[in-house]
């Protein structure tokens, strides 16, 4: 009988050099833990609207269904985004969130020996991904932090990793935790020069964001690019992230691939429901960019104020840089009543990335950090 701790030599070697998947801190914890109440959690890009009304009235309205299972294919779903996003059902891969769509990816791509590339400080995931299958990463140094796009992705360096063995790239944009963008002819120009049998993620978790300066309809290159696959997702702008909904665009070849290897029922009755109402309600989504924009420059403004630089964001975060310090900060907000996210785990320790609240939300924030700033 072998001793427990060898159980971490019987797992496969890169499930055993793993670190898991760091989330925002619950408020739930937070109260549990300092009995405080009022909690501003700006720690997981989550949508600070709350689930539209339409979306309410439709989980309602699903909940007596709940003891069957869900229609695995999506069928409603499905047309319903063929006809918003005007593409086919077949090029539509449904997920538990985007995150499980990034695994199917690598299950159907990746293994030992086959070789994924990324950038530095690009979304965690792809590495929880790639190492999660066994096969290799080539992660390309990121754009210098006093460029025009502070840590974000070098394209050109991404290409140069490029090789015999590489299956996928992944191109977080815009990318979390830095919120920098990628330039739509410096993207298109990359894809075209990158060779046919390499699949191409393009994560476009916060594409919603975007304005008309920044948004690029990439589902126009699908028809250029077969390898291409993007991923988007309802747990940002669409306000869903409990219910664990995304998707991915591809050639339908791809998408019939990564159905071989997905969970007969891995999206649930009640995120099938949700996101096919709140794909519908328009209004939401434009309130969201509104309060977006809105919430950004009052944050930059704060930290302007505060004499504390940061990253320009597209998105609907911002991670700011508050020094070697940062740690010690993250932990007297918490006692403030405000969760935000340390991104070390990122190699970004002297930063923090806060998502952008309701109003009210970032002015406590600003206000507990000039307190904490005062006193470390
Ligand atoms: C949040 C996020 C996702 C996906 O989250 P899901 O909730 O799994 O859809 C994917 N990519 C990036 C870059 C993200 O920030």
């Amino acid at each position: 009988m072998k001793n427990i701790s060898s159980f971490f030599d019987l797992a496969i070697k890169s499930i055993n050099a793993l670190s898991p998947y760091q989330p925002g801190k619950p408020i739930d914890e937070l109260e549990r833990e300092l009995g405080l109440i009022d909690i501003v959690k700006l720690a997981s890009n989550e949508n600070p609207q709350g689930p539209s009304e339409r979306v309410q009235l439709a989980i309602k309205k699903a909940i007596s269904d709940t003891a069957l299972y869900p229609d695995g294919s999506g069928f409603h779903l499905k047309k319903a985004l063929s006809i918003k996003l005007k593409t086919t059902v077949e090029s539509i891969t449904l997920g538990n969130g985007s995150n499980d769509v990034l695994d199917l990816i690598a299950r159907a791509f990746l293994g030992p020996g086959r070789e994924a590339v990324y950038s530095e400080y690009a979304f965690v995931v792809y590495s929880i991904a790639t190492q999660s299958v066994s096969a290799t990463a080539r992660v390309a140094k990121a754009l210098d932090k006093n460029s025009a796009q502070p840590y974000g992705h070098d394209l050109s360096a991404m290409r140069q990793l490029v090789n015999d063995q590489t299956r996928v790239v992944f191109i977080a944009n815009p990318n979390n935790p830095t919120g920098t963008w990628i330039d739509p002819t410096e993207l298109k120009a990359f894809i075209a020069s990158v060779p046919r049998d390499v699949i191409i993620v393009v994560d476009e978790a916060y594409c919603e964001y975007l304005d008309v300066d920044h948004y690029q309809n990439t589902i126009d290159w699908l028809e250029l690019y077969p390898n291409l696959i993007l991923t988007r997702t309802f747990s940002k702008a669409y306000g869903l992230a409990g219910l664990r909904i995304g998707y991915s665009l591809s050639h339908p070849d791809i998408a019939d691939l990564l159905n071989r290897v997905r969970q007969p029922f891995n999206v649930n009755s009640l995120g099938l429901v949700a996101a096919e109402a709140a794909l519908a309600d328009d209004a939401y989504i434009a309130r969201s960019r509104v309060l977006n924009n809105e919430g950004l420059k009052q944050l930059e403004a704060g930290f302007d104020e505060l004499g504390l630089s940061y990253i320009p964001s597209v998105g609907n975060f911002i991670s700011v840089d508050v020094g070697s310090q940062a740690l010690e900060i993250y932990d007297h907000l918490l006692k403030e009543g405000v969760i935000v996210r340390p991104i070390a785990a990122y190699k970004m320790p002297d930063h923090l990335r806060v998502s952008v609240g309701l109003k009210l939300e970032n002015e406590k924030f600003l206000i507990a950090l000039k307190k904490v700033l005062l006193n470390v």
